[in-house]
């Protein structure tokens, strides 16, 4: 599990002096090949926060994280458990700077961007994290195991923003649902649906009962 107390460079940085350095950020080869950098969009902090892998062609145009088709799924899926992407949930990527032809970011890459994910997240101060598609879940979790093997279920680590752990759970990526559209029973997208009413459900439980969360969780 990687250590999210760790300092950062940008620990002292006011969030919006935060932001310019990763705006203009130069710390990897995909500064040289990105439109825009993607820092992240959502409210600031927010009980939930999901990180995904990188921005995409239309991610990169517009400076916006999932908004191409992949983000419209991720949109419906959330609405499906009625949370609005723009007032309930902080969405970021692993990388903030689109890889060429939507490649899989590489080491190098994470490793420059990561202080600044860790940074986020303690702004964000989420209750629960998503961590959607396999460089968030290696990157976040540190683990060897698939997405297949890890979704849906919770994992947990300590803060310090909060006397309560944060619960971590890995998803689907939408764009791997968009591939694999059943919605037979079983099947990922159905898999999804059932993984996404317990994220609402734990959700409700923490903005009702903050101290209690751990008491409907199970440890991992
Ligand atoms: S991916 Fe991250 S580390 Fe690399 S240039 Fe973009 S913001 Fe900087």
């Amino acid at each position: 599990m990687l250590n999210l107390n760790q300092e950062t460079p940008y620990d002292n940085l006011p969030l919006d002096d935060f932001k310019n350095t990763v705006l203009s950020c130069q710390q990897c080869e995909l500064c040289h090949t990105r439109t825009n950098v993607v820092f992240g969009s959502g409210p600031i902090p927010c009980n939930l926060m999901i990180i995904g892998e990188g921005p995409g062609e239309q991610e990169d145009l517009q400076s916006l994280p999932f908004v191409g088709r992949s983000g419209k799924l991720l949109t419906k899926i959330l609405e499906y458990v009625s949370i609005n992407r723009d007032t309930d949930v902080f969405i970021a990527n692993t990388v903030k700077c689109r890889p060429p032809n939507n490649r899989t970011p590489l080491q190098a890459e994470i490793d420059s961007c990561k202080p600044y994910l860790i940074r986020q997240i303690k702004l964000v101060k989420p209750k629960i994290l998503l961590l959607l598609g396999s460089p968030s879940l290696k990157t976040i979790l540190e683990e060897t195991l698939t997405i297949t093997k890890t979704r849906g279920k919770w994992y947990k680590t300590i803060v310090d923003y909060m006397s309560d752990p944060l619960y971590i759970m890995p998803l689907f990526h939408p764009s791997y649902l968009l591939r694999n559209s059943s919605q037979e029973e079983g099947k990922p997208k159905w898999l999804t649906w059932q993984d996404m009413k317990e994220v609402k459900s734990v959700l409700r439980f923490y903005e009702q009962n903050p101290v209690q969360v751990n008491k409907i969780l199970v440890d991992t």
